[in-house]
């Protein structure tokens, strides 16, 4: 058995000295030709390994160098130096894997996030990137814990979909077919599908919400948590091509039930980070408060990460309907004195995200849940509101709003009333034929229900304080990328 080591990260919180163990992991640093800093990700500390001058062969210590893999014995004594309380007196060192010290692109020195994206197989070696994906880890480990212990069932659904339905975004066509021209094609010269491996047009799902309702119409409460693909060709620092989704989707919710759970949700995960995560969030919080010193005093934040993540744990959302937000927004200052790139003028139209980082960084302050948006601006599966005034037709949606990332959450109460349902399809052009599935359910036994979906990097930036979103996934696809 070759796995006999221990953590790095029991190591150093063990209490006990004078006993013998082993660890391996990557050389961060050697210094004095004495000092081995080693790290295996369990922790960002390293632990520090003390070769005795004159123990080692020269030969071996040559290869003691930064990335290199080692395995060392030794004794745990405590700690001379500063920095910790204990560290390994050396027994025995051996090479796992030689690095060269010259080629090797991490050097023990701070490097670009910007750089640090190309060489994306090697920065997980970072403390950075030790600590952003250790936290994102907790995080999903935390989705799964919230919903099981709420007695959700976790659904799978497709990744191959034959249907946009939700007009979601632009989509990955899936197909076997030849791209060389070469296509079958039907007689006004479009591409028969009929003939590609699924007898039909496939794209990558873009949502896995349609299908997280039929099981819903089942098990009362579920949830989704899957890889989503939009081509949306925006390079923007909250979106991705690939991105991963929570959807819970619950019979017998209305919008307000559906609010309560996603705020009760988003404090739960960042809670369980908190108390999980905490060495690596204020390492990330320093690393953050670091990075902001560059900034002009306006452009700073106004609180600590660790304090903004307490703060959104302990303090309400804000609840605020669109008609609300568009008068606040209307007599801002930010709208009189034309600062906004697109002016509010009238009731009706989308919120930009410079009006959602408005309403949440300067107006309220704290995140926001957005309810009751235009039907006009909404998807088709939203729930008309009765009783609306003439021309102001809302929808039951819901949109959550984080400072310094805008839309995290996007949900809403799902029409079940069929009539309406295929009212606003015919009206927004979405084929009921291809939806025969969904619309059934609205046919046997439907009920009110509602779900919102999560988009989890935006999640992970939010807690990590990554400005980023391509810094919080470990291999980020978007426009002209798709390295790794
Ligand atoms: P946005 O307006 O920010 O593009 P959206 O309205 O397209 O968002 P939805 O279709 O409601 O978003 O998707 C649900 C959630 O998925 C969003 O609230 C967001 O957290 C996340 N999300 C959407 N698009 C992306 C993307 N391209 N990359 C990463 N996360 C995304
Ligand atoms: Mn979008």
């Amino acid at each position: 058995m070759f796995n006999k080591r221990m953590r790095i990260k029991e190591l150093l919180a063990s209490e006990s000295t004078n006993y013998e163990t082993t660890v391996m992991g990557w050389v961060r640093t050697f210094r004095n030709n004495q000092f081995i800093a080693l790290n295996d990700g369990s922790t960002n500390h390293n632990i520090q390994i003390v070769a005795a001058l004159g123990k080692f062969e020269e030969d071996l210590l040559k290869r003691i160098t930064t990335g290199a893999c080692i395995k060392a014995t030794g004794e745990v004594i405590p700690s001379l130096g500063k920095g910790q309380r204990v560290e390994l007196k050396a027994i025995s060192i051996e090479i796992l894997g030689d690095s060269d010290a010259e080629k090797f692109p991490l050097q023990p020195k701070k490097h670009s996030l910007e750089f640090l994206r190309e060489i994306a197989h090697l920065r997980f070696r970072t403390n950075t990137f030790g600590a952003i994906f250790r936290v994102r880890h907790t995080l999903a480990f935390a989705v799964h814990k919230f919903f099981n212990d709420k007695g959700f069932v976790y659904l799978h659904t497709p990744i191959i979909t034959a249907s946009d339905a939700e007009g979601a975004g632009e989509t990955f066509r899936v197909t076997t077919l030849p791209i060389d021209g070469s296509a079958p094609k039907n007689e006004d010269g479009s591409i028969n599908f009929k003939e590609d491996f699924f007898g039909r047009s496939t794209n990558l799902t873009v949502s896995g919400q349609l299908e997280g309702e039929l099981a819903a119409m089942a098990f009362s409460d579920i949830y989704t948590f899957g890889p989503t693909f939009r081509a949306e060709n925006s390079n923007t620092a909250r979106h991705l091509a690939e991105f991963w989704m929570i959807e819970p989707e619950m019979a017998f919710y209305d919008l307000e039930d559906n609010a309560n759970l996603a705020e009760a949700f988003i404090k739960f995960i960042i809670g369980y980070a908190l108390e999980h995560n905490k060495e690596d969030l204020e390492f990330l919080a320093q690393r953050l408060a670091e990075e902001e010193k560059a900034l002009p005093q306006d452009k700073r934040s106004e609180l600590g990460l660790m304090e903004k993540l307490d703060f959104v744990v302990n303090n309400d959302f804000e609840r605020v309907t669109y008609t609300e937000a568009i008068d606040i927004l209307r007599e801002s200052n930010h709208n009189k004195k034309k600062k906004f790139q697109y002016l509010i003028d009238k009731w009706g139209i989308d919120l930009q995200s410079e009006h959602e980082r408005y309403l949440v960084e300067k107006h309220f302050k704290k995140p926001v849940i957005l309810t009751n948006y235009p039907a006009e601006i909404k998807a088709f599966y939203m729930r008309q509101n009765d009783g609306c005034e003439p021309g102001r037709q809302t929808v039951a949606a819901m949109d959550i709003l984080a400072p310094g990332i805008g839309e995290i959450v996007g949900g809403s109460q799902r029409e079940e009333r069929l009539d309406k349902l295929e009212q606003r399809m015919k009206e927004m052009n979405i084929p009921t034929e291809d939806l025969w599935w969904y619309l059934d359910t609205r046919k046997f036994g439907a009920c009110p229900h509602a779900g919102f979906g999560l988009g989890f990097e935006r999640l992970v930036q939010f807690v990590t304080g990554m400005g980023n979103i391509r810094d919080v996934i470990p291999f980020p696809r978007y426009p002209k990328t798709a390295e790794f």
